[in-house]
């Protein structure tokens, strides 16, 4: 069964479209703005706190870009309007990261303007390495000219340890997660516990160092270790928050809720949502029985 799911794993590019999209359902809210808000009610209503992404990664057009930005702000007010507990997400190659980064930055400074008028909050997703100096450098700017504003930061890369000692004066607000993207061996920690202990370490370096943390992880082990970091550091449960993504373990969400902690739900949702299902499915160690139950026309279980 591992070999299969390992087959399937490296052969979803050859996955049809309409199977990969009825098996990575689970992962994304739907396509509109509404479906949207329905997922965020029914997790507050369970307790849980909101993130929302638009989905949409790398674009190379200028309009694209804007496009983006007036997505975000509908969906700030929106958030207002509804009167629900949710921040937003943003990747900075669908500002236009990769076509003009002084465009980026004030792409995102609008976005993030708008959420500081409204009290409200953006954090920054990290991408592939190749986009990490120019994220890290937005951040600071926007960090210093408006607040309200946050960063992730990788445990798989070498540099993050760095990343921290140079972001700590500034009282970042950091969400930690392991990492998604295939990066080299040359700045990339490979092996699964290497990357374990450096998220330990790190998340300890932050949470010592006064920096809001998001601990963003389904891995029970970390979880279990953040849980264990924060009470020995007497932290209240206003200090830091654990993170998940829609569609992933539920048990364990509500475990983290039952122990009194924060936790805040990643909600996708939009039309783009092939490749953040792709990067999700290479990631479900069951993907293979389920892409085979889709294929075979029986539905999810
Ligand atoms: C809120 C949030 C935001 C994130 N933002 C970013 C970002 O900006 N940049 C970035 O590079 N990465 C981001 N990630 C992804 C992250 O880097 C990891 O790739 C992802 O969280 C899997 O790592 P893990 O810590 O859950 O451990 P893993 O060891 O991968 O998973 C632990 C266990 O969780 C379950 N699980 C994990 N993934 C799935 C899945 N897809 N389907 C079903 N079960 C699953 C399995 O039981 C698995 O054994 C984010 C993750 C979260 C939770």
């Amino acid at each position: 069964m591992m070999l299969f799911d390992k087959l399937i794993r490296y052969g979803m590019p050859f996955v049809p479209k309409s199977i990969v999209g009825k098996v990575a359902k689970r992962y994304v809210a739907g396509e509109e703005i509404a479906d949207a808000v329905s997922a965020i009610r029914k997790l507050n209503a369970e307790g849980a706190m909101a993130t929302v992404d638009v989905l949409g990664e790398e674009v190379r057009e200028a309009s694209k870009a804007e496009a983006a930005v007036e997505q975000y702000l509908s969906l700030l007010e929106t958030i207002e309007h509804e009167q629900i507990d949710a921040n937003v997400s943003i990747k900075p190659t669908m500002l236009g990261l990769k076509i003009d980064e002084d465009m980026c930055c004030s792409h995102i400074k609008t976005i993030v303007s708008k959420a500081a008028e409204l009290d409200n909050f953006v954090r920054i997703d990290m991408e592939d390495h190749t986009c990490t100096d120019a994220t890290l450098q937005i951040y600071r700017r926007l960090l210093t000219d408006v607040g309200h504003v946050g960063l992730v930061l990788q445990a798989y890369l070498h540099r993050t340890v760095t990343d921290i000692n140079e972001l700590l004066p500034l009282g970042p607000n950091i969400r930690l997660c392991k990492g998604i993207y295939r990066e080299p061996r040359a700045i990339a920690w490979k092996q699964y516990e290497t990357v374990r202990s450096n998220f330990i370490y790190t998340m300890e370096k932050l949470l010592q160092g006064g920096a809001y943390v998001g601990i963003a992880t389904h891995d029970a082990h970390l979880v279990w270790a953040g849980m264990a970091t924060v009470d020995r550091l007497g932290l209240d449960p206003v200090d830091y928050e654990f993170q998940m993504l829609l569609g992933v373990d539920p048990e364990l969400r509500r475990t983290i809720l039952g122990q009194g902690h924060r936790l805040r739900v990643y909600i996708p949702f939009g039309r783009d949502w092939y490749p953040y299902s792709m990067r999700r499915l290479r990631e479900n160690p069951t993907v293979a029985h389920h892409v085979t139950r889709a294929m075979l026309g029986l539905g999810p279980r």
